[in-house]
């Protein structure tokens, strides 16, 4: 076996502040604005030099928030309810032998700004602070494979999940005038379902909090409705 050590080329500022309610993939949440921000070391226009003529990359990261939890042969994706087991490297878990993620973003645009160098995504499923191993435009005729299967995860997740709003959580929202896009943010994420397995069982209202952004969104679930009660700023 050999060991290696990975330099991280930059790292991810990204309005989801905890693992909970991210998305499960990219792109399921297009309003999912983040920003890649390079390192000294990589912190000039050529190591990007072509790249805008892509509309998405792939991101490789470090899962860096579980990493040091090491990992398991056998792992229980969501999609299967929490109940089946199927070995790791038949799931994309977060706890695998060497943590490293991958995400098929979109790249919308290449900022260079008072000496930094950062790429503008969206679509991202990466939570606030994560390294960026690399970074590689996304080839559509290699890598979009139109006669693909994929088993237990063939289609994008449904729900039936609806969401509204209280009447002080509307109003919050319509204040955030440099958040234009946070009401179908905050929609798209509640849609996605965030709730554990075990929680989706049980009957009868569940309350939950999230922190997207500096804002403290407060929830309640009951059966497949969302209903937004408070949003508060950190
Ligand atoms: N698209 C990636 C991620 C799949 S796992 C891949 O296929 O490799 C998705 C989960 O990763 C999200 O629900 C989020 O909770 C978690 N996640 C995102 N960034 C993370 C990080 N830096 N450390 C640990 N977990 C992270």
């Amino acid at each position: 076996m050999s060991d290696y050590q990975l330099t991280a080329v930059g790292h991810i500022e990204s309005p989801y502040k905890q693992k909970f309610a991210i998305p499960r993939q990219p792109r399921l949440v297009p309003q999912a604005k983040a920003k890649l921000v390079f390192c000294a070391d990589f912190n000039r226009e050529e190591f990007v030099r072509g790249l805008d003529e892509f509309s998405h990359i792939w991101l490789l990261f470090r899962f860096h928030e579980t990493a040091d939890k090491g990992y398991s042969a056998m792992v229980r994706p969501p999609r299967l309810g929490g109940n089946d087991r199927k070995g790791v490297f038949a799931t994309r878990a977060t706890f695998r032998p060497n943590a490293i993620g991958m995400s098929a973003v979109k790249l919308e645009g290449i900022e260079y700004r008072n000496g930094q160098l950062s790429l503008l995504l969206s679509g991202i499923d990466l939570l606030d602070g994560t390294p960026i191993l690399d970074i590689k435009p996304y080839l559509p005729y290699s890598d979009a494979m139109h006669d693909a299967s994929a088993g237990f995860a063939d289609v994008r997740p449904q729900t039936q999940m609806s969401v509204e709003f209280s009447e002080t959580a509307e109003q919050f929202i319509t204040a955030q005038n440099q958040y234009p896009e946070l009401k179908d943010f905050i929609v798209n994420v509640l849609k996605q379902d965030p709730r554990p397995a075990y929680k989706k069982q049980k009957d009868g209202e569940q309350s939950y909090g999230m922190t997207l952004y500096n804002f403290n969104i407060r929830w309640q679930v009951n059966g497949e409705h969302n209903y937004v009660s408070h949003i508060e700023k950190l």
